[in-house]
């Protein structure tokens, strides 16, 4: 077990009951503060960790870093690329130093001066410099329900749906991290009533709740990941709001697939909460029936169990939730997916981005998105302060939280949280 991952230990950062952050947790993001260079940290309870000031000050010793300058970089690739055996020992190490009964540390007055800085004073910067970006579409539920609306309720999953994780190559350069507004997109749509194509604004502002996977390892073009090496080449998650214009998404996307309706923005939390972190929290996914061909088989527990929750904020109102959903509930797992993504010998890189799919459930309080959870707007959501939505409207904020928790600990993410502005 990773000695971090041990459930009994306790940090002498406070942490609060509900805290994603315990120590248990240390995941890795990229902080600013003020107008200071951009550096590597983690975080317990309401606490960053610059880990650029914990490596000046010699903690880090002993764990073969090299590269000195590797926690002052304006995002994680470099650090990512020093592989598992040096990250996950510096997050070993992490804990010891932030562990209660660490009492040099604990009385070390430079440490907690130089390296310990409230998060409500810093800004969270995009984690990592996005290279390439798949986006699949995992989700029986999800693609069933979408399947029944666009297409033909008795062949909602086309043929290949059970035999292969469908996916498309997204666009990086529109992922950005938690707390960046994004406008309504403009773009083509071809209304019911009309036999011509439209311009303006989307109508049907949507958010998917996703999660995604940042690959941590590099491989050759003509290589391939198989699903029991898969693990060793993702190295954390996040969270993934993959906004999208439902009715462009409609009118564009035959034969090859989403394009403009989807690369507006992705929005991620800042926070790559490691692969290890939630080694508590495995499980057995669905069923796969039929049989899948060799290649995508697996053994073990390859689904993880990570409650996940969407709040719509109207503003100057509360937020109210439309949506709660469980990563386990995906029909195709990550290791099922990084060998797809690889097995035709598609190369891959550190930073690379995986989105699952939209995550939606069995029951209708699980669905992953405003098309599914309103039935294509034919069944309004009520928010607390009264309003109803179909879909999101300008000035509302998406929020989304993502938590794994059992009878010892809590591991999460914080939030991902997105404003819609009005179109340009
Ligand atoms: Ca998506």
């Amino acid at each position: 077990m990773d000695q971090a991952n041990d459930p009994n230990r306790k940090s002498w950062i406070s942490v609060k009951e509900d805290s994603d952050f315990p120590i248990q947790n240390i995941p890795f993001g990229i902080y600013q503060y003020g107008s200071n260079e951009p550096v590597v940290a983690t975080r317990i309870g309401d606490t960053v960790i610059d880990l650029s000031s914990v490596a000046i000050l010699g903690y880090f010793d002993g764990l073969n870093i090299t590269d000195r300058g590797v926690f002052r970089r304006s995002y994680l690739n470099d650090f990512i690329s020093l592989g598992k055996p040096v990250t996950n020992a510096v997050r070993d190490r992490i804990a010891e130093i932030f562990d209660e009964t660490n009492e040099e540390a604990k009385n070390d007055e430079r440490l907690k001066e130089k390296a310990l800085i409230p998060v409500k004073d810093v800004n969270m910067l995009m984690p990592v410099k996005v290279g390439d970006y798949t986006d699949f579409y995992s989700s029986k539920e999800h693609a069933t329900n979408v399947g029944t609306m666009f297409r033909d309720p008795e062949n909602a999953l086309l043929p290949n749906w059970k035999h292969l994780p469908v996916g498309y190559h997204g666009r990086s350069s529109s992922i950005v991290v938690s707390g960046t507004p994004i406008h309504r997109p403009k773009g083509q749509t071809k209304p019911a009533d009309s036999d011509q194509p439209v311009f303006g604004p989307t109508k049907l502002f949507d958010f998917e709740l996703e999660m995604a996977f940042v690959t941590g390892k590099s491989t050759k073009l003509g290589e391939s990941v198989s699903t029991a090496q898969a693990e060793d080449y993702i190295f954390g998650l996040v969270l993934f709001n993959d906004l999208s214009a439902r009715d462009m998404q409609k009118w564009e996307y035959v034969p090859l697939g989403p394009f403009l309706a989807k690369s507006f923005g992705s929005v991620i939390s800042p926070w790559v909460v490691t692969l290890e972190a939630f080694e508590p929290f495995r499980v057995d996914g669905p069923k796969q029936e039929p049989e899948v061909l060799p290649y995508l088989q697996f053994e073990g527990k390859k689904s993880y169990n990570i409650n996940l929750e969407v709040y719509i904020k109207p503003e100057d109102t509360d937020e109210h939730r439309v949506c709660h959903s469980n990563f386990k509930y995906m029909y195709w797992n990550m290791a099922q997916q990084l060998a797809h993504q690889t097995v035709n010998g598609c190369n891959i890189n550190v930073g690379d981005m995986y989105a699952s799919g939209t995550i939606s459930g069995p029951e209708p309080g699980t669905y992953g998105s405003m098309l599914e959870i309103t039935w294509k707007g034919t069944n309004p959501v009520k928010l607390s302060n009264g309003e109803e939505r179909k879909f999101i409207l300008d000035n509302d904020t998406i929020i989304m939280r993502g938590h794994s928790k059992n009878e010892n600990i809590r591991i999460g993410f914080g939030e991902v949280s997105t404003k819609i502005l009005p179109a340009n």
